[in-house]
């Protein structure tokens, strides 16, 4: 078997950068407000902790995670909840944070099951959208990032591949 290697593609400076712009536009959308991020966990964390530092501003954090069956670095069309969030959202803004969006199975799920609990709005912020690879209909109204087609899987800045390269500061392509 050949050795996996990164190939970097998005910098940690352009990492704080694309943060900035997303914090200030959120900022300016949510004014008055006082947003509930919800996190898709693992893969978001390092990107929710840089967000919400960045917003600074009111807001709620909670998180939810939920898998897909299929491989390592293959999204199937089946998605189980594994964690439920903890507080109520009932009426409130909705902020869901995720690391990336491919098929939109995970997320077509995750808001179903938010808008289930009746907030009063929900919206998606994403790292990385990869919109050529989408089988389900969903919009992504905030993208630090919208990768090629020919991007093939990528890891760190919190995303893994087999629990592997989340802390890494940059992003890369495995290859
Ligand atoms: P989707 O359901 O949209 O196909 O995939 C969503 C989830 O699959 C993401 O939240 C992420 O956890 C994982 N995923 C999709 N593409 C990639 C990728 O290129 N790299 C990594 N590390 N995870 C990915």
């Amino acid at each position: 078997m050949q050795a996996l290697s990164l190939k970097p593609i998005i910098s940690k400076n352009e990492i704080e950068n694309a943060v900035q712009k997303l914090a200030s536009e959120i900022k300016k959308d949510y004014a008055d407000k006082c947003p509930v991020l919800i996190g898709v966990l693992k893969g978001s964390f390092i990107f929710l902790s840089d967000l919400a530092r960045e917003l600074n501003m009111p807001l709620k954090i909670d998180f939810t995670r939920a898998c897909s069956y299929g491989s390592k670095d293959y999204s199937s069309g089946s998605v189980e909840l594994v964690k439920d969030i903890e507080m109520s959202i009932k009426g409130l803004d909705v902020l869901v944070v995720e690391d990336i969006v491919d098929t939109g199975y995970t997320l077509n799920f995750i808001i179903k099951y938010l808008e289930a609990k009746k907030p009063f709005s929900i919206k998606i912020c994403s790292l990385m959208d990869k919109p050529s690879k989408r089988v389900v209909d969903v919009k992504v109204d905030y993208a630090g990032f919208t990768l090629d087609k020919d991007v093939g899987f990528v890891v760190g800045y919190g995303l893994d591949y087999d629990e592997e390269y989340r802390s890494l500061q940059d992003i890369y392509e495995l290859r």
